[in-house]
């Protein structure tokens, strides 16, 4: 294992990959900044041909022997990861606000917690998954749901740790073995992943971790045929060159991708619960897949709805997201700014109206205010594009009808959010066309619930069984319970 590290505010962590149980360094790397202050925090080895191809052969040595383990004893060693991300708690925390921006609280209070539980959980639940048994007439139906092999992880920039935990808890508990590929703007929480599964003993090759950038990286390790498994969380356009790859070899893919989703207040909503539910929505500066993105609101309550949530953004402390006060920090990179940017001053020019926000925030190159556009129109780019920034819009309705033919009308269908008294905005979300949505509340989350988009917002669901579906090959194994003589004219 090479020695050299890149030392990030204070936490030491190798900017190498993982494969087979040590670290590698690349000849070739490419330069890593915080979106905080922009300031250099270390070189990241790029994935070439020859690394895909190491971790690859790594995930498939180590396959058999982890696939007959079994699930209690993976939990032994589960346990024991998920007690180690534990142990590195505070770097983990540190790590990602400074090379994602998220907010350290968040981190905290979250996401390490929550990506404990992510391996925990499903190794936990994966005990549970016994054989099930269809009896008939003519046989006992043993349905097994054996482990499928090498699973491809490829994440995304805005929330790294959570989003690979997510993935890698439930593909380890059922039997495969996991190469990462982090998102090169946001590497290290995936590469301090790695000395956690180290330290926990976790047998070399079944977790491994390949840096580097997705055009070439990435569509290298997606294009390996010796892939069972991709699950990918991203963009739509990079979920469409991932399903053309997957395609050549037909290896099932598991898609979780964006979202425009909607933020519905109804007339007889509580209008301040809704307002402050609102001002959420500028949580991670926007760039949450999850965010009701389009705010839709009764006619006859919009003025006094708006006058409230902007009484909510007009307090919003924007900062510093290693400070504990701050709730909203920077966007990602220049790049991501400058998107997010041109978005707006588009739907300015396209006839948009700016209620709060609309520009660069003076506390850093890489904040953008939270925005509030309105006076847009349903097929306008605003409304039917994914910006991932803090950029909401708000339009008005008459009725439940009108509503519903602006929430449906995109082409995403991820998530959604619905204020209203609370059987009508039941009534309402049930007709919303969306994988998930929530009624007066946002972001209720179980590892047990099914978790996914429909439409462009993505293909499969993640969570409790629906992650193990997923990750399984799924088998009938027959027994015939009268002795079996063969014949041709048998149905
Ligand atoms: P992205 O699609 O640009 O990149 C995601 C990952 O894919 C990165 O690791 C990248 O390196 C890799 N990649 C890029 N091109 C690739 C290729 N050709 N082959 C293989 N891998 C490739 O997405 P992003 O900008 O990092 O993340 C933001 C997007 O993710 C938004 O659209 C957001 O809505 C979505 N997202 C969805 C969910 C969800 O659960 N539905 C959660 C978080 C983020």
């Amino acid at each position: 294992m090479t020695s050299h590290l890149i030392n990030v505010a204070g936490i030491d962590v190798s900017p190498h990959h993982y494969i087979g149980g040590s670290r590698v360094a690349s000849p070739e790397s490419f330069e890593l900044h915080s979106p905080i202050d922009q300031r250099l925090l270390g070189r990241i080895s790029e994935g070439l041909p020859e690394h895909v191809d190491a971790a690859v052969s790594a995930a498939a040595k180590a396959f058999p022997a982890w696939a007959a383990l079994g699930p209690a004893q993976r939990k032994i060693f589960l346990d024991r990861f998920a007690a180690e991300i534990g142990k590195r708690s505070e770097a983990f925390c540190l790590l990602e606000s400074n090379d994602a921006g998220v907010l350290l609280s968040r981190m905290k209070h979250g996401v390490v917690p929550r990506a404990m539980l992510n391996i925990s959980w499903f190794a936990d639940h994966a005990l549970g998954l016994q054989d099930k048994v269809i009896e008939t007439e003519q046989a006992s139906h043993l349905v097994r749901h054996d482990p499928a092999g090498v699973v491809a992880i490829i994440t995304p920039w805005n929330s790294p740790l959570m989003l690979a935990t997510w993935k890698v808890g439930p593909a380890l508990a059922a039997g495969n073995t996991v190469v990462v590929k982090p998102p090169e703007w946001a590497p290290l929480t995936s590469s301090l992943l790695a000395d956690a599964a180290d330290a926990a003993g976790l047998p070399p090759g079944v977790f491994n971790v390949v840096q580097g950038r997705g055009a070439t990286t990435g569509a290298g390790l997606v294009s390996d045929k010796r892939l069972a498994r991709i699950s990918f969380t991203g963009s739509v356009p990079t979920a469409k060159w991932i399903a053309q790859a997957a395609g050549q070899n037909l290896v099932p893919c598991s898609l979780e991708l964006g979202g425009k989703s909607p933020f519905i207040v109804l007339e007889d909503a509580d209008l301040d619960n809704a307002a402050a539910t609102g001002a959420l929505m500028y949580r991670n500066a926007g760039q949450v897949c999850l965010a009701g993105t389009r705010f839709l609101v009764h006619e006859r309550v919009a003025d006094a709805f708006v006058e409230r949530m902007r009484g909510y953004v007009e307090n919003l402390n924007v900062g510093d997201p290693r400070e504990e006060a701050t709730e909203v920090g920077p966007i990602i990179h220049p790049r991501q700014f400058t998107r997010v940017k041109d978005f707006v001053l588009r739907a300015i020019a396209d006839g948009a109206r700016v209620l709060w926000g609309g520009s660069w925030h003076p506390y850093g190159p890489q904040y953008f205010e939270p925005t509030m556009l309105t006076d847009v129109r349903q097929d306008s780019e605003i409304v039917q594009n994914e910006v991932f920034g803090p950029v909401l819009t708000l339009q008005t309705f008459r009725n439940d009808e009108e509503a519903l033919e602006l929430a449906n009308g995109t082409d995403y269908g991820l998530g959604g959010v619905c204020y209203g008294e609370v059987g009508h905005a039941t009534a309402l979300a049930e007709r919303v066309r969306t994988g998930f949505i929530w009624v007066n509340s946002f972001g209720i989350r179980d590892l047990a619930a099914p978790f996914g988009g429909i439409k462009r917002s993505g293909i499969g669901r993640e969570g409790g069984e629906w992650s193990f579906e997923f990750f399984c090959d799924v088998k009938d194994v027959v027994v015939p319970k009268k002795p079996f003589r063969a014949s041709f004219s048998q149905r």
